[in-house]
């Protein structure tokens, strides 16, 4: 099947970007890259130490006010050579995203790649557009204004189910508001940060702006997500590790973004068209192998279309092709890792202990049996307070349970601590309607699930954490807002004083 992506060759100098060029790492531990669709080490790396970590901010403190003092519109040029770079490499790009993450090549093709180059092409728009409050007599005496700084350094935290987007949602706002950042990639897919990062570089980005250390959580991570030179943290991953960066944050006293976990509600009232949902429920449980912080993962269907629903979605399962990542009819690729397949297995062996398997719930054999694949799964008969509706199994694997009232529908949906993303699937405007404004969650689709695009905010509610990536509300997150205040009465002895000392 389709040519691989040679990993040995791109990175034969180290698996670090730092001040524009590629290094070794220097912690004295190696890390294989694993092709998850054979089991297969593909590429082997020395991680990042706290050296690398240290160097790494250290040239993106040298590069700051370099990056910060240039205009808007030279920030932009360069992003907008950044994105013609990325478009140029784009197939490179995909087999790398396909190889590290076993994602099927018509995905990284015609979604992972494309999103991030239209997110360059947008944030380099972008950084000409930073807002703030119109200058003004607020007070009658003075001119006040507002000026929208960069914050400096950004620690870059990423996971490892979409590399590539992720390391664009995390530079991008950031280098376009004028920071200069160090990335740290999970430590399983450094293959794509590294590329953007030095694309970066060609498209004329000062070196030392964008910097990437391979690294692992426990050290690299937890060396830049402490790191007193670095002013912002901006981390994506699991509730769990967020909340021990936030720990880090507040030793020293950062800015800290937290895009978490999820576990998205879809809910189906009994005047949908059913066909669109079914469609739309295997489709975003299925995405990236289910492995989608906002993958459909709880469907709640009202009573009347229950039944149809679940045999339509387990007759459309049992329809998705698994297979080569590089072949371009395979629909599901493998889970990123072994380990990974194994834990959602695990979940799914538990819920047989108080729920139905309808379909799925084995890893195929056959010619797939060395890679972490997990067959398409659907679980019913799940009480509301199991694990399998509470927690992120992060798989191929959905749960459906009935609802009877309207009400009863939003409540379930709301019954988690997370709150990152959710649908609704409705004919009715009005229903609709309700559930955009009661459905607690960062994005509610209505009659969809999964589409994100450049122009609008990504981002969580409650545990899925808070801050958005994309849109020009990130820059919400990569700018600090300062109040400038002129005197405009040229008087010494002004009214106010007398609160100080002296009478009217
Ligand atoms: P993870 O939390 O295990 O790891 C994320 C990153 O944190 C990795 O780079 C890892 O090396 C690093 N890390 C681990 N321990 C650390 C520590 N102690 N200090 C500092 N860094 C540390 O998550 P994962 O398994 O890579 O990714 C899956 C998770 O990411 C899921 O929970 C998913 O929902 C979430 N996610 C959320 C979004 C979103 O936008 N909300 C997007 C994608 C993924």
């Amino acid at each position: 099947m389709g040519n691989r992506f040679q990993a040995q060759d791109r990175f034969a100098d180290g698996a670090q970007y730092i001040a524009g060029r590629l290094s070794p790492g220097t912690s004295g531990r190696i890390q294989d890259v694993v092709d998850p669709a054979t089991g297969q080490t593909v590429h082997t790396y020395e991680l990042a130490g706290p050296g690398d970590v240290d160097a790494a901010v250290a040239a993106a403190r040298e590069a700051l006010p370099g990056w910060a003092g240039a205009t808007p519109g030279e920030r932009s040029d360069a992003m907008h050579r950044f994105a013609a770079v990325l478009a140029g490499q784009a197939d490179e790009l995909a087999r790398a995203e396909s190889l590290q993450c076993g994602k099927p090549i018509k995905l990284t093709t015609e979604f992972d790649v494309p999103g991030t180059v239209d997110n360059t092409a947008f944030f380099a728009g972008a950084a000409r557009l930073l807002q703030g409050q119109s200058a003004g007599e607020y007070s009658g005496d003075h001119t006040s204004y507002v000026r929208r700084e960069p914050i400096g350094v950004v620690g870059s935290i990423a996971p490892w189910n979409y590399p590539l987007q992720m390391a664009a949602w995390k530079v991008l706002p950031a280098i376009a508001a004028g920071n200069t950042i160090v990335l740290k990639p999970a430590e399983l897919t450094p293959f794509t940060s590294l590329m953007f990062a030095a694309a970066a570089a060609e498209a004329g980005i000062p070196d030392g702006v964008v910097n990437v250390v391979s690294g692992a959580g426990r050290d690299a991570g937890e060396r830049l997500a402490g790191h007193p030179d670095v002013a912002m943290t901006s981390f994506t991953g699991s509730t769990a590790v967020g909340k021990r960066v936030a720990e880090l944050a507040v030793a020293t006293v950062k800015r800290l973004h937290l895009e978490l976990g999820g576990k998205a509600p879809f809910v189906v009232f009994d005047d949908a068209d059913l066909e669109a949902a079914v469609h739309g429920a295997v489709a975003g449980a299925l995405i990236n192998t289910g492995q989608d912080c906002t993958a459909a993962t709880r469907a709640y269907v009202q009573r009347p279309l229950y039944d149809a629903f679940v045999s339509g979605v387990a007759d459309l399962m049992a329809t998705v092709r698994l297979g080569d990542p590089f072949d371009p009819a395979t629909d599901l690729g493998p889970l990123v890792s072994h380990a990974q397949r194994d834990r959602v297995a695990a979940f799914v062996e538990r819920a047989r202990g108080y729920a139905t398997v309808v379909t799925g719930g084995e890893a195929p054999q056959g010619e797939l049996k060395n890679g972490a694949y997990y067959r398409p799964t659907l679980i019913t008969g799940a009480a509301q307070t199991s694990e399998a509706v509470q927690s992120e199994i992060f798989g191929p694997v959905l749960v459906v349970l009935p609802f009877d009232s309207d009400d009863e529908g939003i409540a379930l949906a709301n019954d988690t601590p997370y709150g990152l993303a959710a649908s609704a699937w409705s004919r009715d405007v009005f229903r609709a309607n309700r559930a955009t404004r009661e459905i607690k969650a960062g994005c509610v689709w209505i009659n969809d699930h999964i589409p994100i695009i450049s122009e609008m905010p990504h981002g969580g509610y409650r545990a899925s954490g808070f801050g958005k990536d994309m849109s020009t509300y990130s820059f919400e997150e990569y700018t600090q807002v300062k109040h400038v205040m002129f005197d405009n009465t040229a008087v010494a002895a002004k009214d106010w004083h007398r609160t100080v000392f002296g009478d009217r």
